[in-house]
């Protein structure tokens, strides 16, 4: 039977790819870190706790991960688990380089020494591009990539090092460039999840309080993170490890995906002003949306439109999931949500 190892498999990508692999008869193991809160509420949307075999661990314990990897010899290793907030890499930047890198680095070793058979996949990231020299063209494997935060920084260590594993000791370690991708599991942090769930939650009078954002012109390729986790695993079935960019080509920016979702849920808001006074109204005069200093990064990355004609061509891919159909599958998820704690309150 085919094994797999999930780092992340709390987290978004981690319970898509689970949910992936289980249809297809995967054995899959999740390493899983102690936490205050439970952590497994994603893998219970799925239906799926019960079919994986956890295994408690952190990636900053090498040791604990080198024997995992020695006693499993699993067929694949997902190294999905990552600080993934790029807002936090910044005031945490030494944390985040040993998990987003020197954790990988401990994987990689490990394979070779004890599982050289293993095919490896890093969750690589568009973010490792920044600041590119055109704010025009898609962005490719083949283009320079000039990372700003220490999350990308971390990331791009980490995707050099899975090359050079590739190229010096014939390990099958493979990057996925993913480009953004979301869903209703999305991390609360992150922009799509944070403006829908607090424009959700205005519209239906639950929340009184504005939702107050950052930089709203930055403009993101944004796809369905059950679309990408299938793309994880075609790159390791590919006839040779390789690098792939992974993306839905098509780009918003994060103004435009608060329209979409206001359209979406006949929320209508009125835009004026400017900079930090930028803000949305609904037709009372009450403002909705606001703008704050607080929520901007030291550094932004403020375009990212991929190029996905390699994954197109020779993995024969293409985003299912339009734009449309994510933001439709998060909002139904929010408004399920209400309706459940509605329900409960009854009760
Ligand atoms: P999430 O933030 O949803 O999940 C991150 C996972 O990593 C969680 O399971 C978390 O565990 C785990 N983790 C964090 N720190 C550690 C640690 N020290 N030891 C063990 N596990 C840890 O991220 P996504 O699912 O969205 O992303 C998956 C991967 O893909 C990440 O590496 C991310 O950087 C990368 N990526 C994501 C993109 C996206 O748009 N989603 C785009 C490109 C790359 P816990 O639940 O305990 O916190
Ligand atoms: P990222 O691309 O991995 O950093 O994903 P995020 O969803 O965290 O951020 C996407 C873009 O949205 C970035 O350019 C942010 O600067 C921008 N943004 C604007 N306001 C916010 C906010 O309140 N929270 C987050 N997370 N991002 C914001």
């Amino acid at each position: 039977m085919k094994s797999a190892i999930i780092t992340g498999i709390t987290g978004q990508d981690g319970s898509y790819l689970a949910n992936y692999l289980i249809k297809k008869k995967i054995k899959v193991f999740g390493i899983l870190r102690r936490t205050s809160a439970d952590p497994l509420e994603r893998l219970e949307y799925f239906g799926i706790k019960d079919k994986i075999k956890f295994i408690n661990s952190d990636l900053s314990e090498h040791q604990k991960i080198t024997t995992i990897i020695k006693k499993i010899k699993p067929t694949y290793f997902f190294n999905l688990g990552a600080q993934s907030f790029v807002t936090f890499s910044y005031d945490n930047p030494i944390y985040t380089d040993n998990i987003n890198n020197v954790s990988v680095i401990n994987i990689l070793e490990s394979i070779k020494n004890f599982s050289n058979k293993t095919k490896f996949y890093q969750a690589s990231s568009s973010e490792m591009y920044g600041l590119n020299e055109s704010n025009e063209k898609k962005l490719n494997e083949k283009t320079h990539f000039n990372p700003i935060s220490p999350y990308s920084i971390a990331k791009l260590s980490a995707y050099y090092y899975t090359r050079m594993y590739r190229n010096s000791y014939n390990i099958f370690a493979s990057n996925g460039i993913l480009f953004n991708h979301e869903s209703p599991l999305r991390g609360q942090q992150f922009v799509t999840k944070k403006i829908i769930s607090n424009l959700v939650r205005i519209k239906f009078n639950i929340q009184k309080t504005p939702l107050v954002l950052g930089n709203i012109y930055s403009r993101r390729d944004w796809g369905h993170a059950e679309d990408y986790v299938e793309m994880m695993y075609k790159i390791l079935n590919y006839k040779t490890p390789d690098d792939f960019v992974i993306s839905s080509e098509k780009q918003y920016s994060i103004k435009e995906f608060i329209n979409m979702v206001c359209d979406k849920i006949n929320l209508k808001i009125f835009w004026s002003g400017e900079g930090m006074q930028e803000k949305a109204n609904i037709k009372n005069g009450k403002t909705i949306i606001k703008v704050s200093k607080k929520f901007f990064r030291p550094s932004d990355v403020i375009y990212l439109l991929g190029d996905s004609s390699k994954a197109r061509k020779y993995l024969n891919w293409k985003a299912k999931k339009t734009i449309s159909y994510l933001v439709s599958d998060m909002i139904n998820y929010e408004l399920n949500k209400i309706k459940i704690n509605v329900k409960n309150k009854k009760m």
